[in-house]
């Protein structure tokens, strides 16, 4: 397959130089707080070529870091009285179930940053000996930029203004300077820290995805993958780490997904537009549309998020639920139909070209609803046989081992957020239409007549009809009385 490479700024072929398995790295989440689905977008692109490369017979051995200890962490978990430990397992273990929730296959090998201290320390040592690396009179040791000539080749920036031993020690730091950045930090005070042989301190963000790649993949791989935000500086600091000391190409191949946008505009919380995937399955949308919106648009333009196209997705996985139920259901006359069985073959080519070239998934998509269209067609005229039935089949799913959305394990995935909404006091987030598909219980009832409550003082009458309308649907009486509300069950 061809895949546009950051570093060398062209479309390059990709193969595993041993010609074996395709050694790759990807940028893994750190865990301080619930996913969004920028960030999800990013691990559903990689997921995708993983996917790819294994149904076009490559092998993979992929690793995924999790960052846990940085900045933030230990900023959060300091603020919430916990450990750092303790503060990371919840969102650790809420990554992963999002994951599982868009079926997002694990990497191989999963790595944690407070498991390879040993790795990072030792990666100091040969940056210091190689003299690429220093120590500063806090204790705290700094990447020597000007040790590292290459630095900036993958982001393209010129860095020729850059002043020699101006040093940064926050992990995300201004994007058009280039600093001395801290490799090790010196413990202050109240903070989680490692005593080891460069000193107690801690690592550096950058540090723990160099040691680690290198830990499994070897000094020099096949592909490493982020999202775009990462290539300055957290990927040019990963190369200037790893090539100072072993004088090998890190990386061959840079993937980056473009972040995405939100009604056209960039998602963050003080726009009000912030989502995380959790946000929008109490919303009431099926994680099945949620991946397919998030795969659709290919990984190198930008995708802009709108809930319209949260619905067209849901309306596409529902076509293609409904058309593998209506041929796997039918009862059809022996044969084949030759324009058919040339549909069949055309779009299982058209497919695996698109993708092929560069990950283009919106072309992948194309030739499969139009062999959906076709079929249908033949059906509703009786023109479809059964050795068609098979081969369209075989088609949809080879399609559906990249886009997995065929098998239908949303009520599963929607029942699981509800329960972590009713855990963590979120019910009020919860869409009325969502409650009323999943059947009410009493917790939800009363989350309900609470939003009604409050639409009613804020004279939002609508709002409130239609709640009291929705539960009387599902046989639930309000009756408000001087006392207050009451509701009870038909
Ligand atoms: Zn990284």
């Amino acid at each position: 397959m061809r895949l546009f490479n950051t570093l060398t700024g062209q479309m390059d072929t990709l193969t595993p130089a041993d010609g074996e398995a395709l050694r790759m790295y990807a940028c893994g989440p750190t865990v301080y707080d619930y996913g969004h689905i920028g960030n999800f977008r990013t691990f559903l692109q990689v997921d995708v070529l993983r996917r790819f490369l294994k149904l076009t017979g490559t092998k993979v051995r992929h690793v995924m870091n999790v960052t846990d200890v940085d900045d933030k962490i230990i900023r959060n978990a300091a603020a919430a009285g916990m450990t750092i430990g303790a503060y990371t397992a919840g969102f650790e273990q809420a990554f992963f179930e999002d994951l599982d929730a868009l079926r997002i296959e694990r990497p191989e090998i999963i790595a944690r940053a407070t498991e390879h201290i040993p790795q990072m320390v030792e990666l100091v040592q040969r940056l210091a000996k190689a003299g690429a690396a220093y120590q500063t009179e806090d204790g705290s040791w700094y990447f020597r930029l000007a040790a590292f000539p290459d630095y900036g080749k993958l982001s393209k920036k010129d860095l020729s203004g850059m002043e020699d031993g101006a040093r940064v020690d926050v992990d995300e730091y201004e994007k058009d300077s280039a600093r001395d950045f801290a490799l090790w930090k010196a413990a202050k005070p109240g903070e989680t820290s490692w005593d080891t042989a460069i000193g107690r301190g801690r690592p550096g963000w950058h540090l723990e995805c160099s040691a680690m790649a290198m830990e499994y993949l070897g000094e020099s791989f096949d592909l490493h993958a982020g999202g775009e935000d990462l290539i300055f500086p957290h990927h040019e600091n990963e190369i200037a780490q790893s090539e100072s000391v072993t004088h090998k190409m890190f990386a061959r191949h840079w993937m980056h997904v473009r972040f995405l946008l939100v009604d056209g505009r960039k998602m963050s919380k003080s726009e009000g537009n912030f989502y995380t995937l959790r946000d929008l399955l109490l919303k009431g949308y099926k994680a099945s549309a949620i991946r397919l919106a998030l795969i659709s648009v290919p990984y190198r333009h930008q995708f802009n998020f709108t809930f319209d196209g949260l619905v067209e997705a849901t309306n596409a996985v529902d076509r293609l639920r409904t058309f593998r139920k209506r041929l796997v259901e039918g009862s059809f006359a022996e044969g084949e139909n030759p324009a058919l069985q040339e549909a069949a073959k055309n779009a299982q080519e058209e497919y695996i070209a698109a993708l092929a070239n560069d990950l283009n998934t919106a072309e992948a998509r194309a030739p499969i609803f139009e062999l959906l269209r076709a079929a249908n067609t033949a059906m509703d005229q009786g023109q479809l046989k059964a050795g068609d039935r098979d081969a369209i089949l075989k088609v949809l799913t080879s399609f559906d081992g990249v886009f997995d959305v065929m098998e239908d394990r949303d009520a599963e995935v929607t029942r699981k957020a509800l329960e972590w909404a009713e855990q963590t006091d979120r019910m009020g987030q919860v869409a009325t239409e969502l409650l009323v598909r999943q059947g009410l219980t009493d917790e939800a009832i009363d989350a309900l007549v609470t939003e009604r409550t409050e639409a009613k003082k804020q004279r939002n009458f609508a709002r409130a009809d239609q709640i009291r309308n929705e539960l009387a649907d599902k046989g639930v009486v309000i009756e408000d009385s001087k006392d207050g509300v009451r509701w009870k069950r038909k």
